[in-house]
Parts: C-alpha cells; sequence; structure tokens
C-alpha cells in the first residue's frame, strides 16, 4: 500500500527561482505533448506511445532554440510528467470503457502559470535526504524541511507542491508492507450517522460536534474577496490580496484535514467494525445544503476511514444509501414515515421507546450492518465455508439485495491518491 507523507518546506530565494523554472517545464512539457497527442488524433494520426512523446518533446526539444532552457532543470520530473499525462489518458480511456469505477474522467487539459496549485515529482534517483535533514534535489539543492514526523521507511518518490497560498510542501510516497501495520482486534463495533447538526453521531451515544470552519472563517473570507475584486487587474496588489485570499482557504483546508484524520483515526482505532451509510454525497452537494455537505466533506472522511481500515485491519461496512437509517425503530424495528429534519426527538408510537433522531439512525446503520456481515458469512458457508474475511472481501464491489456493500476496509486503488497522512507545520 502507498502513504503519503507531507512536510512544509522552506526554499531559500535562489531555490524558489529554481523552482518556479522547473514547474514551467513542468509545464511546458505536458502542455507540448498533449498538443501533439491532440494534433495526431485530429488529423486521424495514429497514437504517439510514451517513449516516442519523451524523445520529441524532452530529448529533440532540449536541442531546439525555444525550448533549449529544458536542459537547465533535471530531466526527472519532465518524464514524471509525460508518465502523469498518460496516466491522465488510461484513467479517461478506463472511466468511457466502464472499467474504472466513480466518477467521469474528462480528458487532461492544458496546464496554466495560473493554475492554484504547481508540483513536480522526483523520482528515487534525482532526490536524496541528508544527514542533516535536507532534501536535496538534482540541480535545485538542498532545501530546509520542517520534519513534522518521521518518515517511517525511505520514500520512493517525493512531489515538491506549491499551493495557492505560496507556500511550499514536500509530498513522500512510501510503500508499506499492509501485514505488519495490522492493529490487535478489538471488540467495538459502531455504527456512525453523518449529520448537519453534529458532524457525526456513533452508536455508542459519542457526538462528535460540527467545526463549521468555512462558516466561521466565512466573513473574513468574504470581505478579503470584496477587497480581491477591486484591485486592478495585474497590479501588484492585486496579487497581494489574492494571496491573503488562498492564505485564509489553505488555513480552513488544513483545519479540516487534521479534523478528519484525528476522527477517523480514532473511530478505526477503538473498533473493529464501522458501519457507515453510503450517503448519496455527490447528490447533496448540489441542493439546498450544498454548503453546509461540502463543509463537512463527508466523502473525503469515509475515503479515510476506508484507507485506514485496509491498513489496520479492521473492517468497513457500507449500508445502502435506501436504507431508511432515520425511520426505524431501534428497539422495536418499527418503521415510521419520512421524519422531517428538524424533529430532533421522537417517541415510538409502537414500543413508546424516546429516540434521539441521530442516535437511532446510528444504532439502525450498526444492525443493518452487522446483519449484512452476517449474511456474507453465510453465503461464505454455502460455499464451502472459507473465511468470513475473504468471502467479504470478494463481496466487496457487488451489490446485495439491499445495495449495501460489505468489505474489509477499503484498499486503496493504486489509481487513487493514496491515503494522507498530513503533517502541516504551521
Ligand atoms: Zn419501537
Amino acid at each position: 500500500m502507498r502513504l503519503r507523507y507531507n512536510y512544509r518546506l522552506y526554499p531559500d530565494d535562489s531555490q524558489c527561482q529554481a523552482l518556479a523554472r522547473l514547474f514551467g517545464c513542468v509545464r511546458v512539457v505536458w502542455n507540448d505533448a498533449l498538443a501533439m497527442r491532440k494534433a495526431a488524433r485530429k488529423a486521424g494520426l495514429p497514437w504517439i506511445g510514451g517513449g516516442d512523446l519523451q524523445k520529441i518533446c524532452i530529448t529533440a526539444a532540449k536541442r531546439t532554440l525555444e525550448r533549449e532552457w529544458l536542459s537547465e532543470v533535471s530531466p526527472v520530473p519532465l518524464q514524471q510528467s509525460l508518465r502523469d499525462l498518460d496516466r491522465a489518458y488510461q484513467n479517461f480511456f478506463d472511466s468511457v470503457s466502464g472499467k474504472r469505477k466513480g466518477r467521469r474522467m474528462g480528458l487532461p487539459v492544458f496546464k496554466s502559470r495560473r493554475d492554484r496549485r504547481q508540483s513536480a515529482r522526483f523520482t528515487r534517483n534525482a532526490f536524496s535526504l541528508g544527514g542533516d535533514g535536507t532534501l536535496y534535489l538534482a540541480k535545485i539543492g538542498g532545501i530546509e524541511v520542517r520534519w513534522s514526523r518521521e518518515l517511517p521507511a525511505a520514500p520512493s518518490s517525493v512531489t515538491v507542491i506549491q499551493d495557492a497560498a505560496g507556500r511550499y510542501f514536500a509530498s513522500f510516497v512510501i510503500e508499506v508492507e499492509d501485514a505488519g501495520q495490522v492493529l490487535p482486534e478489538v471488540d467495538g463495533e459502531v455504527g456512525i450517522d453523518l449529520g448537519l447538526t453534529h458532524y457525526a453521531v456513533l452508536s455508542d451515544g459519542t457526538k462528535i460536534a460540527n467545526p463549521r470552519w468555512l462558516r466561521r472563517r466565512a466573513k473574513r473570507l468574504a470581505r478579503l474577496q470584496r477587497t480581491l475584486s477591486r484591485k486592478q487587474k495585474g497590479s501588484k496588489n492585486r496579487e497581494k490580496a489574492r494571496i491573503a485570499v488562498a492564505r485564509q482557504h489553505a488555513k480552513v483546508g488544513d483545519a479540516r484535514r487534521d479534523f478528519l484524520h484525528q476522527t477517523s483515526t480514532s473511530i478505526i482505532r477503538e473498533n473493529q467494525t464501522v458501519v457507515i451509510e453510503d450517503l448519496a454525497v455527490r447528490g447533496l452537494t448540489r441542493g439546498r445544503l450544498a454548503k453546509s455537505v461540502s463543509d463537512a466533506s463527508w466523502a473525503a472522511f469515509r475515503t479515510l476511514l476506508g484507507g485506514k481500515a485496509a491498513r489496520f485491519g479492521r473492517m468497513v461496512i457500507t449500508v445502502g444509501r435506501w436504507f431508511p437509517s432515520s425511520q426505524l425503530c431501534p428497539c422495536c424495528g418499527w418503521q415510521n414515515g419520512k421524519v422531517p429534519l428538524e424533529v430532533r426527538e421522537w417517541d415510538c408510537p409502537s414500543c413508546g421507546e424516546h429516540h434521539d433522531r441521530d442516535l437511532a439512525a446510528a444504532l439502525n446503520v450498526l444492525a443493518e450492518g452487522i446483519r449484512l456481515r452476517a449474511q456474507a458469512a453465510e453465503a461464505s458457508l454455502d460455499e464451502g465455508g472459507q473465511d468470513k474475511e475473504m468471502v467479504a472481501a470478494g463481496l466487496a464491489d457487488t451489490e446485495n439485495d439491499c445495495g449495501g456493500r460489505v468489505r474489509p476496509g477499503e484498499a486503496i486503488p493504486t489509481l487513487a491518491p493514496p491515503a494522507t497522512y498530513d503533517a502541516h507545520a504551521a
């Protein structure tokens, strides 16, 4: 499994210039290669393979007058840029053919100097870690790193990133053996109800407050945005205002990431089985609740839970989105009609039990998850008594009659961004 470890970088002035030049070269190679493939397609010519692309857009280009500056930077990030382009095309093709699940991927697009995020990736042969804690990059030199936590193993690559707020980061990829990380088994089983009043309510009664980061900072952000819109295009002051806005956004992002990591880690540590609803998050983000929902970033939270479960040997069970979690009485199973959002508490007309809406939902989600797990185990007996987990794994992507899915954690597909263990130094 691949994990990412991120650290803040502090390049000096000349290194900042060298990095800016490198980002520019990486972008030019990407754009040249993309333009060539687009032109070839338009002219009905055959597909240009990765090897040929490298010869044309890097090796041959360096010998031309208008691209000779490509030789001023390390060739490794340029080659990686072409590999990224190939991957982008592959994702698009797989998405079209249905091989790749999830959101439909578009064709790769041209990169711009004005993009919010600039990056360049170095593989093993083009970077090294000095004993003094500096990160040495080919043709750039030793950059100061804020090591907020230790790297568990030698990284296989490092991506140098400049974000919209002008900050630099190093994102190391580490290959780890899944088995070595498995935590001792615990008895805990928990159902999670994600909501807006609380970020999450757990079936054990824990209520995790909604941090509403964006809301809290919205006023300040709005003021900065107004300042930005008043500045003249292309002016120095406009650039300053843009950076202020970007910094504010970056702060919100950091706070959100920290919160999601802390919350998901503690849930995974304390529980062997975690049951969560498969909410149609993508649908919700377009509705009236859009702002609160994307603020809550449930999708990212579920991805983190899945990644950590896979890593630590826990099981995440996803309950189908049509399961009426907020309509059932967890005591007697009586089904209410649709309960309006503003109803926070209710009494079961059948058994008389008094329920907190979110807690009841979490309990129902847990019960449904346990039912799905038992169903998977039974299916395993029918198939000759294989190991429970094996069958659960086999069911990973097959929807059962309730539309639920049982899986022992979600392994991280190599195409998706690896689980991120952020360590942003302020
Ligand atoms: Zn009841």
